[in-house]
């Protein structure tokens, strides 16, 4: 009997990784031994779950039945939905507007990344552009209520979503005594403490003008997150104009702002992921003072002409693995 249940035991093998295709982008998880198929089925019906109720691209999602009935009446918002949505205001309110959850009527018209990618006229911006104020947007929180005061507004969380999933991810695999591993969801990354005991993970920073490029920095990490928005992610090229999927509110255009990535570094992915893609938009200068307001954030910058800017923070962790990118303080400036 005894020997039944070792040999039983020992061949039930780890599953090291899983890959999903979830929350519109490719979803890779890494619990190395503690990896089951029952513990990555039930993360994968976590995702899944949070899809359904937070995606602007589904017509039966949450956030879809707040944007159909804009300009008609408030919609009884899931838990996940005002969680994400209160943390969204409070990174607009922070960002002037850089970032903005309502941004969704700009997205749509764009529809960078689907089949429908355009470049709208001038007058159609203008028209969407209206519509994009978060100002505007109502919670009641006693009635758990979420009213879009005008029609055609629309809530769009996907700037910030995914790192919200990594931290949920995260909470969910520390219940199942999960506390060592690797969550990617579509290049929002989350580490569960060391890679093995005192050892730190190394993460990648790509290279930003290349889809799915090779690391050009590396990173060690141990129980953070590290979140990234460049322009490589998507994308479209008309005219040699290169649309990429970073709005400006201000604009109604992709963001110019010489930036080609942004990483944020941090412990909670919802905040980092945020940031990531407020930072992109307001730029070099006005996007690191805005990451020196947050206690334990860092960030890595890569503009244009390939300098890379680092919060001070982080100065001496970073390696640069191709030569062709240049860190400011190694520079004249
Ligand atoms: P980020 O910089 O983090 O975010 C960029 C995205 O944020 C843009 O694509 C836009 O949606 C939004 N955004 C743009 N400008 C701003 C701004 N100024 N302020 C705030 N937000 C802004 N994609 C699909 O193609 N099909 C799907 O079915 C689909 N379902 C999804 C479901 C969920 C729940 C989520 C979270 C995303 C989904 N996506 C889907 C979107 C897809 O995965 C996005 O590419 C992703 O969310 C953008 O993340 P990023 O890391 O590339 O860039
Ligand atoms: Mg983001």
């Amino acid at each position: 009997m005894l020997f039944a249940l070792i040999s039983f035991f020992s061949c039930a093998k780890p599953v090291p990784k899983q890959t999903f295709f979830v929350l519109g982008t490719t979803c890779t998880i890494n619990l190395g031994q503690a990896g089951t198929k029952d513990v990555y089925a039930e993360c994968f019906s976590y995702l899944s779950e949070l899809e359904l109720v937070l995606s602007a691209n589904r017509s039966d999602s949450n956030v879809e039945a707040i944007n159909r009935e804009a300009g008609v009446k408030p919609v009884v918002a899931h838990p996940y939905t005002l969680e994400v949505l209160t943390t969204a205001l409070d990174i607009a309110r922070m960002t002037n507007g850089a970032f903005d959850p309502t941004i969704g009527p700009l997205v749509k018209l764009w529809g960078i990344g689907t089949e429908d990618e355009r470049r709208p006229s001038n007058e159609e911006i203008d028209e969407a552009r209206a519509l994009v104020s978060w100002k505007m947007v109502q919670v009641d929180t006693e009635a758990g209520t979420v009213y879009l005061p005008v029609k055609g507004m629309r809530l769009d969380l996907g700037a910030i979503a995914k790192g919200y999933a990594a931290d949920g991810l995260s909470r969910l695999l520390s219940t199942r005594g999960v506390h060592r591993g690797i969550i990617d969801l579509g290049g929002n990354i989350l580490t569960l403490g060391d890679k093995s005991p005192g050892q730190a993970w190394k993460i990648g920073i790509r290279d930003p003008r290349i889809t799915r490029g090779g690391p050009v920095m590396g990173l060690p990490v141990i129980s953070k997150t590290v979140v990234t928005s460049g322009i490589h992610e998507r994308f479209f090229v008309e005219n040699g104009n290169h649309w990429h999927h970073i709005i400006d509110p201000a604009t109604g255009y992709p963001a110019q702002s010489k930036l080609l990535s942004v990483s944020i570094i941090g412990s909670t992915s919802m905040i980092a992921d945020a940031l990531s893609t407020s930072v992109f938009i307001m730029g070099q200068e006005k996007g690191l003072d805005l990451v020196q307001k947050f206690p334990d954030i860092e960030a890595i910058l890569i503009d244009n002409t390939n300098k890379v800017y680092v919060s001070p923070g982080l100065t001496n962790s970073i390696s640069i693995l191709d030569t062709a990118f240049v860190k400011v303080s190694d520079t004249t400036q």
